[in-house]
């Protein structure tokens, strides 16, 4: 089981700082693979008070170093000894990010050998007028012949950040078309999870993870989602056995 963090640019130093300290006493489950996506400026000191945790990079540029001031290289994000990098979050494409754009992230993850969590997912208009399925068809073309490592996170667009959940018979249906096409990729889901809905979220069988914005600001919400992640995964192993 997958439990991933999206910290946006929404966590403070003062935040971060907190949440370090009040996540110190954690020993993270084995069963569960957590990560935060922080802020590149955030993350050496992360890596530094939370020794046990995995932390990754929310973007990075799509060209190889060079003159491109204000960007952040693939490169320069494994130098730092960080192993994962988000790409394609909905808030990203919404920003001007296109395919084609992304394809050339993709291309510069690899080269940095860099594990992706590829976010797709629908804008209201979409899912309204029944292009739900072509818009994650197209969003997924990059990723058919990525030889990176990645897993994908299912977003609806409609979901992220506005107190909205999918219906667990829409992320079972998405998740299994998503699964269909990438048999071995963990899919997790992403979009208002919070320690009430997480539960049968996970519940599902396709649900490979979550991945986490608001919620995982703060240690206290994290923390209760973490513990129901542990008791999902080992329910999955007892069943596996
Ligand atoms: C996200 O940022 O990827 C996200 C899912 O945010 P939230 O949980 O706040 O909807």
């Amino acid at each position: 089981m997958k439990l991933f963090g999206n910290w946006k640019m929404a966590q403070s130093r003062q935040g971060a700082q907190s949440f370090a300290a009040d996540a110190s006493g954690y020993r993270p489950d084995p069963l569960v693979e957590s990560l935060i996506f922080a802020s590149c400026l955030q993350i050496p000191e992360m890596m530094e008070r939370l020794k046990d945790w995995s932390f990754g990079a929310q973007d990075c540029s799509a060209e190889l170093p060079g003159p491109y001031t204000g960007q952040v290289s693939a490169r320069e994000i494994s130098e730092f000894g960080v192993k994962d990098l988000l790409l394609g979050h909905s808030e990203c494409r919404a920003a001007g990010q296109s395919e084609e754009l992304l394809k050339r992230k993709l291309e510069r993850a690899k080269e940095a050998s860099l594990r992706l969590c590829y976010c797709v997912g629908e804008s209201l208009q979409e899912r309204e007028e029944g292009r739900l399925w072509d818009c994650l068809s197209r969003q997924l073309e990059n990723l058919e012949n990525c030889s990176a490592e990645f897993c994908i996170a299912y977003e609806p667009v409609w979901a992220i950040g506005t107190g909205k959940t999918a219906s667990l018979e829409r992320i079972a249906e998405v998740h299994l078309w998503i699964q269909a096409k990438f048999p071995k990729v963990p899919i997790l889901y992403g979009g208002s999870v919070k320690p009430e809905n997480s539960a049968e979220i996970m519940g599902l069988e396709s649900v490979g993870g979550l991945l986490v914005g608001t919620a995982s600001l703060k240690w206290e919400s994290l923390e209760k989602i973490l513990e129901l992640a542990s008791l999902e995964a080992q329910k999955r192993r007892q069943r596996a056995k």
